[in-house]
């Protein structure tokens, strides 16, 4: 089994997120996508957080029907803040030793990896699979690998160098990175909550059954 993680705090989960992870999936040829939400981002400021059985709802509701791509509750469940180290740890150990796994993120999560707990262990343990994503200066393929050289060079490892026929950043110590062109949607979660609290709609951004639920509940105003 190839298994790609994408985490992120999904408030709410967008067609940015839903887009990326199909063609991640069909992209590498995985078997599985999992969406894993976070408790609390320890990494990111944010102010307006729905509670955690909301945003693992939405994500439900976006993914009914979706074959491939599935949610894990594993960082809701653990007590205190979500950290990456902690959940790749507990993918390791329920799959098979012959599952591979792959962390997913957008160019922009990536470039602020290093203030992780254990970023550099991370690399060391699980292959990263990175995305493009517009204004986050990998939209285009030269400009963004430039951007990730530097950052892995600088932050991780000397000898990180692009491997053209792979496809990756190699290095001798830690484990490949890829850099994956997905299409180009420019929705974040800010946005949208931006455009409820500016009573503008949100149709098209989010899937439908995500708009009601969010109507409903009055979430974001
Ligand atoms: P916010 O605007 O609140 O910061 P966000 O839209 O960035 O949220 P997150 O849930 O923080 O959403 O993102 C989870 C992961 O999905 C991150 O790795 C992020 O880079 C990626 N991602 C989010 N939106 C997109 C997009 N439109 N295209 C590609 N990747 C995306």
């Amino acid at each position: 089994m190839h298994i790609g993680l994408f985490g992120g705090t999904f408030n709410p989960v967008h067609i940015g997120h839903l887009r990326a992870a199909l063609e991640v999936k069909e992209g590498f040829g995985l078997d599985e996508i999992v969406l894993i939400p976070a408790a609390l981002p320890p990494h990111k400021e944010y102010g307006d957080v729905a509670d955690a059985a909301d945003r693992l709802h939405m994500l439900n509701l976006a993914l009914e029907g979706d074959s491939g791509i599935r949610i894990s509750d594993v960082e809701l469940k653990r007590a205190g803040p979500s950290y990456t180290i902690d959940t790749v740890e507990h993918f390791k150990q329920v799959l098979s030793d012959q599952s591979h796994i792959y962390l997913i993120m957008g160019m922009d999560a990536f470039l602020e990896f290093d203030s992780w707990k254990s970023f550099d262990e991370l690399l060391r343990r699980i292959p990263f699979i990175i995305i493009s994503r517009p204004k986050s200066g990998f939209s285009s393929d030269d400009s963004g690998r430039k951007t990730i050289e530097r950052f892995l060079n600088s932050k991780i490892s000397a000898d990180y160098a692009f491997i053209e026929s792979r496809q990756c950043f190699q290095s001798t110590e830690m484990q490949p990175v890829y850099t994956f062109q997905v299409t180009g949607l420019d929705v974040s979660s800010s946005r949208v909550r931006r455009l409820i609290n500016e009573g503008l709609s949100i149709r098209h951004l989010v899937p439908p059954e995500v708009v009601e639920y969010i109507n409903a509940k009055g979430l974001y105003l």
